[in-house]
């Protein structure tokens, strides 16, 4: 072989050589590309909607987190299951649906919206992902929810109506049972059947829960203007809320609930301590009922809002024993009731008692994620201008360090006996204790009324008068609830009769 020879051979092999690298680079670039593509479609097919409930739980926790330190105590992290807080309540009711789904999961979710009267938020939803410019389903489903939209009309806010209702009954032999207790409760509480019967009765009549946030805007300069609620015909906005839910002691084996909980699913339910001293757990009071009800229900509730949980502070919250009393102890502040809690309880020391604290906590968050809210009832169930302006100061300032710790900040006062700080007149600046309770951050103010919707709006406030729907009431009055529901029909049984004179 010449050398010409060789050096042509190597010249071949080079190119040889060449020719390889060139292939090895055109694959490697051609599974880039489709690496690329992999990716971008995978993006595509699951849109905003994940990454707005990976923030939303996100924001959740991180309020648990900040609220309630290292609470926990019920081995539960509320927000886990209970994703999305309030008006972002409907988007966790389908959770899981659209990742998997694509179009079909998108749509499940904007009709949960639209079902809660949101067709605003159901349309952006849909049009912020980006597979809604390629599906002419999600296209049809937006303009469904427009047509429905145009349909709907403001409701005039002050011809709203507004429901309460004490701790339910939940046995009504305990509660009836002829002791001392019976004829109050028998006045002012109403019976689970009865409250189901009531509910049910004013959902196929077409009513829908609103929020009092929903009746009126609180402006950054501390003026108060109307709100707008946008309903289809045939829907009628109320106000749901229930008084005093701390459980108080003695109700003790009258057969109420003992509690509010957050369950291992991260809902709220309560326990109940049946007649052999075992605990169970179940929807034996408004909430956890109102909360199921929703859940098969979602047109009951407007944008995912619910009712408002008016709470003293004296004997704990949502059956807490969270009150400084029983941290501090405190001779001549300890009550009767609370010295045999301590006398049953020998070892409720101040750790016992921030376990109280954090686990209230816990429950109030889970349930402001699922669309409660609380006012104050003040503190020690006072009357204000009985009280005086000074024991009010000091009731409200107890309300603030012992109960808005817990469940957070409020601006809204349900006043206990319905007592409220003025009469019908509008409230002025000359008003002492209007004054006062405004610059503790107060803007919506409710008393009892029995007429069917009375509601005020000055510059700075707006109040609405409430409706007591017990025993007392469909038994004197029942023409008064004809509107909502019909009392031969719910009225429990086992109520004793009459019900006592107030
Ligand atoms: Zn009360």
């Amino acid at each position: 072989m010449d050398e010409r020879e060789t050096r042509l051979q190597q010249r071949r092999a080079r190119r040889r050589k060449n020719e390889l690298i060139m292939k090895c680079i055109i694959c490697l670039l051609v599974l880039i590309v489709v690496f690329l593509t992999v990716v971008l479609i995978k993006d595509a097919a699951i849109p905003g909607f994940e990454r707005y409930r990976a923030n939303k739980k996100k924001q959740v926790q991180q309020l648990v987190k900040n609220e309630t330190g290292d609470a926990g105590t019920l081995g539960q992290n509320p927000a886990e299951g209970t994703d999305g807080q309030q008006g972002a309540q409907g988007a966790a009711s389908v959770s899981g649906t659209a990742g998997s789904t694509g179009v079909e999961g998108l749509i499940a979710q904007a009709d949960q919206m639209a079902a809660q009267y949101d067709y605003t938020g159901a349309i952006e939803y849909l049009k912020s992902s980006s597979l809604y410019t390629g599906s002419q389903e999600m296209q049809n489903a937006a303009a469904g929810y427009e047509a429905t939209r145009q349909t709907c009309t403001a409701y005039p806010v002050d011809q709203i109506t507004h429901v309460f209702f004490h701790t339910m009954i939940k046995d009504t032999a305990k509660a009836f049972d002829g002791d001392a207790k019976e004829g109050g409760y028998n006045q002012v509480m109403t019976t689970m059947s009865e409250f189901e019967g009531i509910i049910r009765s004013m959902y196929e009549k077409g009513y829908v829960m609103v929020s009092l946030h929903d009746m009126c805007k609180v402006n950054e300069d501390g003026t108060v203007s109307r709100g707008e609620i946008l309903l289809p015909p045939g829907k009628t906005p109320f106000v749901l809320s229930q008084d005093d839910v701390s459980y108080y002691h003695y109700m003790d084996g009258d057969g109420f609930a003992q509690k509010l909980i957050v369950d291992e699913n991260g809902d709220v339910k309560n326990t109940y301590v049946e007649a052999d001293g075992s605990i169970s757990v179940g929807d034996y009071d408004m909430v956890p009922w109102i909360d199921t009800f929703v859940k098969e229900h979602p047109d009951f509730s407007y944008h995912g809002h619910k009712g408002i949980i008016a709470l003293t502070g004296y004997e704990g919250v949502l059956g807490y024993r969270t009150d400084e009393v029983y941290r501090t102890k405190e001779p001549g502040r300890v009550t009767e009731y609370q010295q045999k809690f301590f006398d049953a309880h020998p070892d409720f020391d101040e750790a016992a008692w921030q376990n109280e604290v954090d686990q209230a906590t816990a429950v109030a968050n889970a349930m402001k994620a699922s669309g409660w809210e609380f006012a104050s009832h003040t503190w020690g169930h006072i009357a204000p201008q009985v009280k005086g302006f000074d024991g009010t100061q000091q009731d409200t300032q107890r309300w603030l360090d012992n109960v808005a710790t817990v469940v957070g900040n409020t601006d809204v006062i349900i006043f206990a006996f319905g007592a409220d700080i003025g009469d019908w007149q509008p409230y002025t600046s000359e008003n002492a204790f209007f004054s006062y309770m405004k610059s503790k951050g107060f803007n919506i103010f409710c008393n009892v009324d029995s007429s069917k919707c009375w509601v005020q709006f000055g510059n700075d406030y707006m109040r609405q008068g409430r409706r007591n729907l017990d025993g007392y009431r469909m038994y004197y009055n029942p023409d008064m609830v004809s509107d909502l529901f019909d009392v031969n029909a719910v009225w429990d049984s086992s109520r004793p009769t009459p019900v006592p004179q107030m």
